[in-house]
């Protein structure tokens, strides 16, 4: 090659090295960033004709009010009110807004998790449509993600305009899963929530192939990092009925309990230990007063056979249990665990496995 040809290629090499290092500079400042967003914010939205217009409103003026990128992420979850021609009228007259339409109802956790997996945001934030988590309280969130937490969840201090019914179920339902898990999964929170990059990436790599029924409060819990609440007061919502029907609540209660408890496949086995042992200290009761010429009735000595037998029973019964949770628990195949950070490493990122 002539000198000048080299030294060319050198040259070009060079540039292109210098313009590499300027891109990940810049990039890392968020100036070459086509789609660098500060703000995610996920509205499932199912049949909220009535009110989605407004909830818009209220979540602009907030975000707006940050100064900051973002973008809201309406999620149509098959409606089949007016809420889709609404949201995309929405979505044409403000370039913040997108929008993602589901083909027919997919439930709410479903659509939470669409919205987070196409979330580009520094932080996610989940809330629903209906203004009853106040758009205001994402300021608080903001405020204590700049603190260095990685999710902050909103807890309800009060829950307005909610019937007798649905107030004692939930809380009935909180302390059950929460005295069920081993998972320290805060009562009274909902997914009205902050969660970091980092986590929001965590919960993407679950993705919905392997965990299906996800009950996203638990998941989010169950992931770790540095977590804390804000309180606020639940409001009415703003119009409307709720779209969590009787069927969809007990849905996401069985949900949350076998996402993340094997209190049910273990029933049977503690139950079976138990009619067994019973059973059989009987019998030996019975032969020893036999043995010593007291005349026992030989009904009893039916039912203890009985007891020992359906115990048999439950305690095959629980085996198949134990196999069977961690056959779900391959089949989820959840991370093993999740670093946070690295130290000595050449590549010191939190990586998940
Ligand atoms: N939602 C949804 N899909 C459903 C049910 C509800 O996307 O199948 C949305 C709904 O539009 C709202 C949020 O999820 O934004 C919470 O629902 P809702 O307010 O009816 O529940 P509640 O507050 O009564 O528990
Ligand atoms: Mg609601």
């Amino acid at each position: 090659m002539e000198n000048s040809t080299i030294s060319k290629v050198f040259m070009v090499t060079n540039i292109v090295a210098i313009n590499i290092d300027a891109y990940k500079f810049f990039a890392k400042e968020g100036v070459y960033m086509s789609d660098n967003i500060k703000y995610s914010i996920v509205v499932p939205v199912y049949n909220e004709e009535l009110l989605i217009e407004e909830s818009y409103r209220r979540l602009k003026k907030v975000m707006d009010s940050t100064g900051e990128s973002y973008e809201l992420i309406f999620v149509n979850d098959g409606s089949h009110d007016k809420s889709a021609e609404i949201l995309a009228n929405i979505c044409e007259n403000d370039n913040n807004v997108k929008l993602i339409s589901f083909s027919r109802n997919f439930g709410h956790q479903t659509a939470i998790t669409a919205g987070m997996d196409n979330a580009k945001g520094d932080a996610v934030v989940v809330i629903d449509a209906d203004l009853q988590d106040p758009p205001e309280v994402i300021l608080k969130m903001i405020e204590k993600w700049k603190e260095g937490y990685d999710v902050v969840y909103g807890k309800r201090a009060e829950r307005k305009g909610e019937s007798f019914f649905k107030l004692f179920t939930a809380r009935v339902f909180y302390r059950l899963l929460k005295s069920l898990t081993n998972v320290d999964i805060p009562v009274d929170t909902g997914d009205f929530r902050l969660i970091d990059r980092k986590v929001c990436d965590v919960m993407n790599s679950m993705t919905s192939i392997k965990e299906k029924n996800r009950y996203i409060r638990g998941l989010v819990s169950w992931v770790g990092f540095k977590q804390i609440g804000v309180e606020y007061v639940r409001d009415p919502r703003l119009a409307g009925e709720t779209k969590y029907t009787l069927k969809k609540m007990l849905k996401l209660a069985m949900d949350g309990i076998t996402s993340f408890s094997y209190a049910p496949l273990k029933l049977p086995l503690n139950l079976g230990i138990f009619l067994l042992a019973a059973g059989f200290v009987y019998l030996i009761v019975e032969l020893v007063l036999r043995i010593a010429g007291v005349d026992v009735s030989s009904e009893n000595t039916v039912i203890a056979v009985n007891m020992v037998l359906f115990g048999l029973n439950f305690v095959v019964l629980g085996a198949f249990g134990e196999y069977i949770g961690r056959i779900y628990d391959e089949v989820r195949d959840r991370p093993l665990y999740i670093i946070t950070k690295k130290v000595g490493f050449d590549d010191e990122d939190g990586k998940t496995r």
